[in-house]
């Protein structure tokens, strides 16, 4: 079975000739693929993992602009015919992905229209996901944007339960860790989810889906949209 969608979008003999190249690998929480400046070796195509694309400010500073699962492919750049990363590339989800190194993805992708296809199409739905975090970040409050950021993570992991500490919502969301704590606390006493550990369990994905502001829907909408078949 493919766990990647944009690897289960690629005709069969497309996916074929990409196979000789992919190696499947399990990525781990905390670990970093990329920092803002390095040479992208390898892209990534996650299957039950999760990674956080994070842009730094004085050097200590992080923040999410993106998040990328079963739905895409970190190292993005490299379609677009650049080699170094822009941003941070954090696994915040430990689970499976493929993995592919820079020279022969570059050869399959020059040759192959049915590639280069889905991969503008997801790199859209990306720079779509990436324009209204930061509208997000700016204007709707901690709570509402963690209810957001615990769906996008609950689509792209399919299970209730993923790890997660208050630390690193913190860098997720831009915000302190007692300001994540509160939000947190927030959704808990609404038996949105139930925290424990560093453990979230999602109790009601529809009254989460009520809480989270609009930017949720609208970046879903907008990948299902670029994720249809052009007519
Ligand atoms: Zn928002």
């Amino acid at each position: 079975m493919i766990e990647n969608s944009l690897l289960g979008a690629i005709p069969r003999k497309a996916y074929q000739r990409l196979l000789g190249g992919l190696e499947p690998v399990t990525l781990t929480f905390g670990e970093i693929l990329y920092e803002p400046g390095d040479t992208i070796r390898h892209v990534y195509f996650p299957g039950a993992s999760v990674v956080s694309l994070l842009t730094l400010a004085d050097g200590h500073l992080a923040l999410e602009v993106g998040l990328i699962g079963r739905d895409g492919m970190v190292g993005i750049p490299l379609v677009l015919g650049h080699k170094l990363s822009a941003v941070r590339a954090l696994v915040q989800g430990t689970g499976t992905a493929m993995r592919m190194a820079s020279a022969p993805f570059l050869k399959e992708f020059a040759r192959s229209p049915l590639l280069q296809r889905e991969l503008y199409r997801y790199t859209h739905a990306l720079m779509a996901q990436i324009s209204q975090t930061a509208a997000c970040n700016r204007f709707h409050v901690i709570e509402t944007r963690l209810a957001r950021w615990l769906l996008m993570t609950h689509d792209r992991v399919k299970s209730d339960h993923f790890r997660m500490t208050h630390e690193f919502l913190g860098h997720m969301l831009g915000v302190r860790r007692v300001g994540v704590t509160r939000a947190a606390q927030a959704l808990q006493q609404r038996r949105l989810i139930s925290y424990s550990r560093g453990a979230i369990t999602v109790l009601d994905r529809a009254g989460l889906e009520a809480a989270a502001c609009e930017c949720y829907k609208v970046v879903r909408d907008m990948h299902e949209i670029t994720s249809a078949p052009a007519a």
